[in-house]
């Protein structure tokens, strides 16, 4: 998830110890350096989906039960978008292939109230349907197992939704409009369905296809490999159309679309993959503070092994906050946001959260507990300090996160990622990284992401694999630091 802002770990770690590292690099002196024009960024030949690597067994989400319906498994969405900045209006034709999850009279996806549905049609047919609220309801009957493709043309003035929070970073999710026309999404735990038709719950692993077109200059960023960029001449004047493709399936919230008046400048990690990074022209500077992404996958690397996808970049918007959107971070346009704390962090949840992710809400933890230990880990590894100064920091924060928002496995709804699901269970795991080692702790680490790569997962599977492979009996250690209501005592390993 996105970096905590004003109550972020490393921010009050940094009050608590005097660390500098968070609070951002200054901005460059130096003059602007050339920049590219992003239609000129290299593009990749779009390869044929492989449908059956995005099979996955969707769930009702214990947390947020409205968003998100079982009966769908999406497999594929190729989204074919069109940006109209001067008027704020998007036209989509969303192609959503997917299997049926299990017998069923209707079905439904989520698809936001701001935007009217025009057509729909379930291979090749026109459908009844209904939309209702945020519930595009489809009345056609379908077989467990058999796949389908449906077709949604819709558009509309796109409108974020209310986000369970009281974050200070942010209050609303999903499809969010600059005074200027740009976009950019942020999309966690749900949101997607405001720009587009989903079933908008992180069981549901899917592949993407997403074209944008926008007038030129601007240009439409979004995950995975640019596989095309062309413009042409429409009635109102240049238009620009990129293409995306997704390689690997991801859940919803972990997809992102920009739009803007982009540049591309790119770097490369140690092992010679490139970083591509996505710059408003105004801010030419912000490549000197975001190139430091190559370093850190490079330091990832060497803890939880190779990157997990084919492409990575990074895209900077007019957000407050950062969000670890699958092979393109999505980074808001702030000091701190932009500091390389920040940026690691995002990197790190591409193992951690992108690569596996929770079946269902109330596991964000896994996401953001090794996430955030692996932030202190480079943060002390950076500053030249004992980890410990971090996790004690936190661990002392512990009661008063379980008071506040509950535990961090079992949190209060309205309170999503609230702390108690970042600095908890990273202490947590600082705890089976003494007890282990740091060798055996990160081969655990990766074995568990080599186990279940590209899936969607429970606690109880993480619990069984940490059981499993350290040897040690974990069960009352794992139930104390994830769903107990007080600071599990010191210890509780050796007892
Ligand atoms: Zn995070």
């Amino acid at each position: 998830m996105r970096g905590l802002r004003s109550r972020t770990a490393a921010l009050a770690v940094a009050g608590l110890v005097g660390l500098t590292a968070c609070t951002g690099s200054p901005p460059s002196p130096s003059p602007s350096p050339e920049v590219e024009p992003a239609v000129s960024a290299p593009t990749a030949a779009a390869v044929e989906p492989d449908l059956a690597l995005a099979e996955s067994t969707p769930v009702e989400d214990s947390v947020y039960p409205d968003v998100g319906h079982p009966d769908v498994d999406a497999l594929h969405y190729d989204l074919d978008l069109a940006w109209a900045p001067a008027d704020r209006t998007l036209f989509g034709s969303a192609t959503v292939t997917f299997r049926a999850a299990r017998d069923t009279r209707t079905f439904r996806l989520d698809l936001g109230p701001a935007l009217d549905v025009s057509e729909v049609t379930l291979d090749g047919e026109d459908a009844a349907y209904a939309h209702r609220g945020k519930d595009l309801v489809v009345r056609s009957p379908l077989t467990e197992g058999d796949r389908h493709e449906l077709v949604v043309t819709y558009g509309g003035s796109p409108r974020p939704v209310p986000a369970p929070t009281t974050r200070r970073d942010f209050s609303t999710v999903g499809f969010t409009v600059t005074d200027r026309g740009e976009v950019w999404t942020m999309q966690e735990p749900y949101g997607a369905y405001s720009w587009y038709p989903v079933n908008d719950q992180p069981s549901d692993k899917a592949l993407y296809d997403i074209s944008v077109t926008v007038p030129a200059p601007w240009s439409g960023v979004a995950n995975g490999r640019l596989v095309s960029t062309s413009t042409s001449s429409e009635d109102g004047g240049d238009v620009t159309t990129t293409r995306w493709q997704l390689d690997e399936p991801a859940s919803s919230y972990l997809i992102t679309l920009a739009i803007g008046d982009y540049t591309h400048r790119s770097n490369r990690t140690a092992s010679g993959m490139p970083v591509d990074y996505w710059i408003p022209r105004g801010l030419p500077g912000a490549y000197d503070d975001l190139k430091v992404a190559a370093k850190t996958v490079d330091w990832v690397e060497q803890r939880l092994g190779p990157y997990p996808f084919s492409s990575l970049g990074l895209v900077l918007t007019d957000s407050q906050s950062a969000m670890e959107t699958q092979t393109m971070v999505t980074l808001g346009n702030n000091d701190y946001v932009r500091s390389a704390p920040v940026i690691l962090h995002e990197v790190v949840h591409q193992w951690y959260g992108d690569q596996v992710s929770p079946a269902d809400w109330s596991d964000v933890w896994l996401n953001e507990g090794m996430t955030m230990l692996m932030q202190a880990l480079y943060e002390a590894d950076r500053g030249g300090f004992d980890v410990a100064r971090i996790v004690d920091a936190w661990r002392a924060e512990d009661q008063r996160l379980r008071d506040e928002y509950g535990p961090p496995g079992d949190y209060d709804p309205r309170q999503f990622g609230g702390s108690n699901i970042y600095w908890s269970p990273a202490v947590m795991w600082d705890e089976l990284r003494r007890e282990l080692g740091d060798e055996k702790f990160f081969e655990i680490a990766r074995s568990w992401l080599a186990a279940h790569d590209n899936t969607s997962v429970t606690r109880q599977q993480a619990f069984d694999h940490w059981e499993a492979e350290s040897g040690l009996e974990l069960t009352r250690f794992f139930d104390a630091w994830i769903t107990g209501s007080t600071t599990p005592p010191e210890g509780l390993l050796g007892g």
